[in-house]
């Protein structure tokens, strides 16, 4: 008997030229062979008398060579072999091109079994490149469900097959790591037959159960290793908080805090006074107020005699959270300062020095709080806002600086359930579902180019009522991709042709760091009338003044984007307007975008967007730290993602530390699982 761990060069077939193809879909063991699962399958189960086949509708039959192949020479790389077959209910011509196997192998007066796609009419029925099998031998390519493979160069799903046959006869499938129980209450079959069905199911219905049975057990594993995680957390220590009297410092708030903002603080407060370091996800749609929960979270962790570091993804944020949260929280006599990147030596040195000395109670700042030079007295709270831009490292990195510090994440991107499940599945999860009071909703419409000069009349309108515009272009510089609009070159024709005595401003992201900084100041200084922008604005920057933002191309974004871009609107107390351009005529492009039309729930415009895209697309290539599913979808196997969580949550409470082979195993696999997610992050 073999083992998972042998390597695949052990294999009838697989030389070193064969190991380096498969090399390329990261196949090394039997093991990884054995997990090599197919993409699809094709039912080629279905025997049918010639005379039964339907055209167009590929199946098998069993027919008889009724003539020696004759293969004609049509032109150079162009060979013709014709013979013609026959059931007892009929009679069939097979044209093969290009195929010497057909012309040696088939032979007069012997059965084969075929499987091909009839075609023709009333002048007759004839079929191209069947494939073919002698009667007598193994069902490879007809008469079974036949697995499709993910390929690569010079490696045929025949091969594949070949292989993993091979490997599952010499070898043991991966043991089993589900217990019985659970096996029993969802209904789902063993390893062992799940590892073999998958590549060699009986039916399509065996496929289905193979397949289910596999997804589950990777949401299992992986929820259970999220739950021993948070589990191993929990055991440690910190000092609880004992001052939690919050009035002094609501009672400096202009405004009184939602019902959803209380909820989150109170779960705050709990995780505080619990013992334990908090971890905590706040997840809040764009101008849900999430900054006031962390300013809440930093007074409290300050008065109770620690240190905090609020670390934003950008500069501009950065600058304004420290503005914001200073100006409520300095009159209540705390000490705040900002550290970014961009800073002189000398300030940045200043700064770090108050804070080694204790000389400050919060920090604000960018990535350059994650660098050595900045250490701390007592850091006892971490906060990183707008969460997805950070990878697990970072947030890590920064947590290292204090002693096992409570841990509060923000994001604004509302993350569908189930992927937040996944992602934050150590967290603990706050949801703001709730906007302050007065505001209004963004009036959004779908338009295209006729309403160009509406557009410009619109603009022109709202800064006539003394109102900013933001304008959102796809790209940066006018590239190969033509007919979607640049932001440098938009400017220009806005300013030079449209808007000669309006004030505009750019900013994109290939700017350097001071001149974005700039220009986003102005504008939001009321210096200019209309910011024309990419993405660098989709980030938490707040300009109340600004009513209108016009999103050119619309289809060149994702609906989450689209959402959080939107979001830099309507954030003072005036009707705000968002107007969305696209000459895309896919309707179902369309339709996504008149659906963000109608909605401002941040949370289902996700779903939607993770179903459009896939979980790998949903944050952009720079998303880091998620594991990849082989098998599971997230947006299409919800239901098993949740019966997999209940079942890992009762199987952590009652058999985590057994000792029965399943569990053992199942520790084992999770135990490699995590290892290799670590090695994916950062
Ligand atoms: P986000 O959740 O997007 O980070 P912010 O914290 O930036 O939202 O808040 C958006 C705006 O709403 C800010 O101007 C803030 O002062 C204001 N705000 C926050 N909470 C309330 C509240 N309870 N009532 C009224 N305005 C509020
Ligand atoms: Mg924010």
């Amino acid at each position: 008997m073999a083992r998972l761990t042998d390597p695949i060069t052990i294999l009838k077939g697989v030389g070193p030229t064969m190991a380096k193809r498969f090399a390329a879909l990261n196949i090394f063991t039997l093991g990884d062979l054995i997990c090599h699962f197919p993409r699809g399958y094709e039912d080629r189960t279905k025997i049918l008398p010639i005379e039964k086949m339907e055209v167009d509708v590929p199946a098998c039959f069993k027919a008889m060579v009724m003539n020696t192949p004759r293969t004609a020479h049509i032109r150079k790389g162009l060979d013709l072999t014709k013979v013609q077959v026959a059931d007892h209910t009929a009679r069939l011509t097979l044209t093969f091109f290009n195929n010497k196997f057909a012309a040696e192998q088939l032979q007069y007066g012997r059965e084969y079994i075929f499987y091909g796609t009839l075609t023709g009419d009333f002048v007759g029925y004839s079929m191209t490149n069947p494939v073919f099998e002698a009667l007598e031998s193994q069902p490879m390519t007809t008469r079974r469900v036949l697995p499709i493979y993910p390929l690569t160069a010079g490696l045929s799903n025949a091969a594949m097959l070949k292989a993993v046959r091979q490997a599952l006869a010499i070898c043991d499938t991966p043991a089993e790591i589900l217990p019985e129980s659970v096996r029993r209450e969802f209904g789902i079959l063993d390893a062992s037959r799940a590892y073999y069905a998958i590549h060699e199911p009986a039916n399509m219905a065996e496929a289905e159960m193979a397949k289910k049975r596999l997804i589950f057990e990777e949401f299992f594993v992986f929820s259970a290793g999220l739950s021993l995680m948070r589990a191993a957390r929990t055991e440690k220590k910190t000092a609880p908080y004992r001052n939690l009297n919050l009035s002094p410092f609501t009672d400096a708030l202009p405004f009184s805090l939602t019902g959803a903002q209380k909820r989150a603080i109170d779960e705050i407060v709990h995780d505080f006074s619990s013992g334990a370091p908090m971890n905590r996800l706040v997840q809040g749609d764009v101008g849900s107020g999430k900054t006031m929960v962390a300013a809440a979270a930093a007074y409290l962790a300050i008065k109770n005699g620690h240190q905090a570091a609020l670390m934003a993804p950008t500069e501009i944020l950065a600058e304004q959270h420290y503005h914001s949260l200073s100006r409520l929280l300095t009159p209540l006599g705390l000490r705040i300062a900002l550290l970014t990147g961009s800073m002189t030596p000398k300030q940045k040195q200043q700064v770090r020095t108050a804070l080694e000395n204790g000389e400050m109670d919060l920090a604000v700042g960018t990535h350059a709080l994650l660098s050595d030079a900045t250490q701390f007295a007592n850091l006892g709270l971490v906060i990183a806002d707008e969460q997805h831009r950070f990878g697990v490292g970072q947030r890590a990195k920064l947590s290292a600086k204090g002693s096992d510090p409570h841990l509060l994440v923000m994001s604004a991107t509302p993350i569908p359930r189930t992927l937040a499940l996944l992602m934050y599945g150590d967290l603990e999860v706050s949801i703001i579902d709730e906007l302050p009071p007065g505001r209004k909703s963004v009036d959004t419409f779908l338009v295209n180019e006729s309403y160009r000069a509406r557009i410009n009349a619109f603009i022109r309108k709202q800064v006539q009522e003394g109102h900013q515009c933001f304008v959102v272009c796809p790209a940066v510089e006018e590239n190969e991709d033509l007919g979607i609009k640049a932001a440098t070159v938009w400017a220009e024709t806005l300013q030079k042709t449209v808007f000669p005595d309006l004030r505009i401003l750019l900013i994109h992201g290939q700017m350097k760091g001071a001149e974005k900084e700039a220009a986003m100041t102005a504008f939001a200084r009321g210096e200019a009338d209309v910011l024309v922008a990419t993405t660098v604005i989709e980030v938490g920057v707040d300009v109340p003044n600004a009513t209108l933002m016009v999103i050119e191309d619309a289809d060149r974004f994702g609906l989450s984007q689209l959402h959080q871009l939107r979001g830099r609107v309507g954030r003072g107390g005036h009707q705000s307007y968002c107007i969305l351009t696209s000459h895309n005529r896919n309707q179902e492009t369309l339709a996504r975008l008149k659906a963000l039309c109608k909605t401002t729930d941040g949370f289902k415009i996700a779903e939607e967007d993770l179903k459009m895209r896939g979980p790998g697309d949903f944050f952009g290539s720079r998303q880091s730290g998620l594991p990849t599913f082989r098998v599971a979808n997230l947006s299409m196997d919800l239901q098993t993602l949740k019966d997999a969580q209940a079942a890992s949550a009762r199987w952590i409470d009652t058999e985590g530390t057994a000792d029965t082979p399943e569990a053992i195993a199942l520790r084992e696999r999770i135990g490699t699982l995590f290892a290799r997610a670590e090695g994916t992050m950062n």
